[in-house]
């Protein structure tokens, strides 16, 4: 089934690990003022017809990113090609040591924030957790209205990697926000009054949104996830004016009994054999990435890993199943796919290709080339033909076990024998996390760099030995025992880093290592600099061809969303939103750091020359282990209780029951929390938050099981407290 075209498949998965949270998260209804200097407020002029010019975007202005519109930021990833380069050219290296806050708000929640603001005419545009949209003045940081979607606490289950949104698109005048629990909604972009509202999902199942949507061809396309927990992916085009469904394309194939939705199912299909994926959904979510290329007329979309995770559950009669961690070209006015490109063919590690995905010209061979670059989990850095989807290059950019190249007449990945685990587990690098996340990368024409957030996240994989389906929680088709007990002992730490990667060349230029692996996005300017927060609270500046530390600021909450910059009144911002959480709720926190110290606290910090606002002081965050109850259970129910907490708690409350205090730490629990302890897990006593209920799914042995082990584990932790320090 070659064709002219180079048709090459892959999958990939991000793995986050989300959850609902069991305490307080919920943003506050009130959030605070904003601090700092207040320039005076920017009233935005009115549109040529009179109307208010409050978030008029249209193609004409996203043409003109870098002329009219260069102080702006109109789109997701500053332009539908999700470069993420500014030209603006105010902050240089020269002077950026003399940044200071323009302004500081608090966006009220303390669960992750992975939020691109949109800048237009004066106002940003932002999500915090649980959808929350904000509208604020971006010169002075007041609050000018604020939208709650009101999404059900005990949705936030569903969420593999925390209750988390990556922001809004603007439209003509309308705001667009995905909801956590699967609603499209428009807002008046003036107001922040609700225009309509579409729900996207079968709301039995474990959909999530967390992505922006973005506007291609005057159409809102959104997609979801949920593949770990067993969903069916698909991108959908909605009306952007009344919320009419345009067109929808699956990504993986449905029910065999049922007809094809459309021509390129009845293709992937053949590429699917035994078992029964469509009972757990087969996966294939585009939970994130999309570019687009007007000239082409294409769009690009990336889709995520396999339901469940382990291919010869999901597909024992083999098989590539198109579409899993493929990038697709889609056409935007009729949804027909024109090519793909699969970049783990048969994904057996979640290995997701919906990282994002950046368009460029670059000069290879003696020829320039309209390219596509992008790095998904599973550790190559690939550069594609963004016409025809033909492999220009593929090279590692993480350390890697599981292939040792791609084949570059096929473009498949040549896996080595270390990449098939079964009965015998096999430790995995790049891990589930990946090599790199959703945290965007940003591509420098200035240097013909790509700057990288970067991780080596190894893990341990074995295949579950029964898969049973158990609906509405996590479905990988894992021995989650053998997985945590050889992750545990085995693995090795976990690195961070920010990488400058020459995509002609195929190599780093230079590196720079992080403490912690768990870092935000990136942005590039034409200052020559680099930007990236980081998970330890560290905000910093590069030399964009050196690496070399030009600033730093400590803001006490760790970072992991992408920074922007815009320009009013001649003045050019740098504004990044703060609030640790997403993928790697379930740990990586390193102690060390300001997180481990205060709470998590969502903010945006937005910097400007000679700017003099105070970082707020965060509150304090108590993380010392009370004295826990004597508990006496035997060895077997303490087995019983961690292979339970391994398959349905884990992912939130984390690894040896040690959570990164953004859900509670089960190790810290008072003495009624323990007595209600039955009353929470099994009969969802705190669902309005976040934590469900397992009756029907847990027994109440296997609870207080849980319970036994979770004792143990706090006790293991108090000792070492009280141990004395040397
Ligand atoms: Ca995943």
């Amino acid at each position: 089934m070659m064709s002219t075209r180079i048709l090459i498949s892959s999958l990939v998965l991000v793995a986050a690990f989300a959850c609902g949270d069991g305490s307080e998260q919920k943003p506050a209804p009130e959030a605070a003022a904003p601090a700092a200097e207040a320039a005076a407020p920017e009233a935005a002029a009115p549109a040529a017809n009179g109307a208010p010019a409050a978030g008029r975007i249209d193609a004409a202005r996203v043409a003109q990113a870098d002329g009219a519109e260069v102080g702006s930021w109109l789109v997701h990833g500053r332009t539908p090609s999700e470069q993420r380069f500014s030209p603006l050219t105010s902050i240089d290296k020269s002077n950026v040591k003399n940044l200071g806050l323009a302004w500081t708000f608090d966006l009220g929640s303390r669960r992750g924030v992975e939020a691109t603001p949109i800048v237009v005419d004066g106002v940003m545009y932002l999500t915090a957790s649980w959808s929350v949209v904000f509208a604020l003045d971006a010169a002075t940081g007041k609050e000018l209205w604020r939208y709650d979607p009101k999404v059900p606490g005990e949705w936030g289950k569903n969420a593999c990697c925390d209750v988390v949104n990556r922001g809004v698109a603007v439209w003509d005048g309308s705001v667009f926000v995905g909801t956590l629990d699967g609603r499209l909604v428009s807002l008046d972009a003036a107001t922040g009054k609700v225009n309509w509202e579409v729900n996207t999902i079968d709301r039995t199942k474990s959909y999530t949104i967390t992505a922006a949507p973005r506007v291609v061809k005057g159409k809102v396309i959104i997609g979801n996830g949920g593949a770990e927990l067993g969903v069916r992916g698909y991108i959908t085009a909605y009306d952007p004016k009344d919320g009419k469904q345009l067109w929808r394309f699956f990504t993986v194939p449905g029910d065999p009994s049922l007809p094809f939705e459309h021509p390129e199912m009845e293709a992937a299909a053949k590429t699917w054999s035994g078992g029964e994926w469509w009972k757990v959904g087969g996966g294939g979510t585009a939970w994130d990435s999309i570019a687009y290329d007007p000239e082409l007329d294409l769009m690009y979309v990336g889709t995520g890993n396999g339901s469940p995770w382990t291919r010869s559950v999901r597909s024992p009669g083999g098989g590539d199943n198109l579409y899993l961690s493929s990038i697709l070209a889609i056409k935007p006015d009729t949804g027909k796919l024109e090519w793909h490109y699969q970049t783990t063919p048969g994904d057996n590690w979640d290995y997701t290709a919906t990282q994002h995905i950046v368009l460029a010209e670059l000069e290879i061979g003696g020829a320039k080339r309209k390219v596509l670059m992008q790095a998904p989990k599973n550790g190559f850095f690939y550069v594609i033909d963004r016409a025809t989807g033909e492999l220009i290059s593929a090279e590692p950019y993480v350390a890697m076990t599981w292939a040792s190249g791609i084949d570059k007449a096929t473009g498949r990945p040549i896996e080595t024998d270390k990449a098939l685990y079964g009965d015998s587990a096999r430790m995995m690098f790049p891990g589930p996390l990946g090599g790199h996340n959703w945290h965007p990368m940003s591509f420098s024409p200035q240097t013909g760099l790509v700057y990288l957030p970067a991780h080596d996240t190894p893990f341990w994989l074995a295949k579950e030995k029964e898969f049973v389906i158990r609906p509405g929680f996590w479905n990988l088709a894992l021995d989650m025992d053998t997985v945590v007990e050889r992750t545990e002992a085995e693995a090795p730490p976990a690195k961070g880093m920010l990488v400058a990667w020459d995509p002609v060349a195929q190599k780093s230029v230079w590196r720079i290592e992080h403490n912690g692996y768990w870092n935000g996005g990136v942005l590039s300017t034409a200052g020559g600099l680099v930007f990236q927060g980081q998970g330890n609270g560290l905000f910093r500046a590069y030399d964009d061809k050196t690496g070399e530390i030009l600033w730093e600021v400590q803001s006490q909450t760790g970072i992991i969303a992408p920074p922007i910059t815009y320009a009013i009144d001649g003045v050019q911002y740098l504004a990044v939103a703060t609030g640790w959480g997403g993928g790697s709720i379930a740990g990586g926190l390193d102690e060390t750091t300001a997180i481990a110290k205060h709470h998590n606290e969502g903010r945006v910090l937005v910097w400007k020359l000679g700017g003099t606002g105070q970082m707020p002081a965060n509150q304090p965050q108590n993380r010392t282990i009370p004295p826990p109850p004597v508990l006496e259970a035997s060895a077997e129910e303490i087995a019983l209780g961690k292979s339970t907490y391994s398959q349905y708690c884990l992912w939130c409350h984390g690894f040896s029951a040690a959570s990164s205090f953004l859900v509670p730490d089960l190790r810290m629990m008072s003495a009624e929390r323990h007595q209600a302890f039955e009353d929470i897990v099994l009969r969802g006593a705190l669902k309005g938050t976040g934590m469900p209920g397992f009756e029907g799914t847990l027994t109440a042995a296997e609870v207080a099981a849980v319970r036994a082990y979770v004792v143990g584990e706090a006790q293991k932790a108090y000792e070492k407290q009280q141990a004395p320090k040397n």
